[in-house]
């Protein structure tokens, strides 16, 4: 395997990760809920996890509608 391959894996690993699992425990107070910022839920939304998640949204919807446009041009198709 090249370095290239090795980090595009990385890379795929992270991002479902990311997907899976938005929330990690809270780097300020390391899942001890001492510190405000938290508001004591130990947990924090990790860096990243929004764009991943909107970027798949954004790609179920792209898939929505190619699948929309293609029942509307067949339906068109059977009329005379
Ligand atoms: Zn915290």
């Amino acid at each position: 395997m090249t370095v290239a391959a090795v980090i595009l894996l990385a890379a795929a690993v992270w991002i479902g990760s990311l997907y899976l699992r938005p929330f990690g425990r809270c780097p300020r107070c390391h899942g001890q809920g001492h510190v405000r910022t938290c508001k004591g839920l130990r947990r924090a939304q990790r860096l990243g996890s929004r764009t991943v998640h909107r970027l798949a949204r954004s790609i179920r919807a792209e898939a929505e509608r190619t699948r929309q446009q293609r029942a509307t041009s067949a339906s068109r198709e059977d009329q005379p």
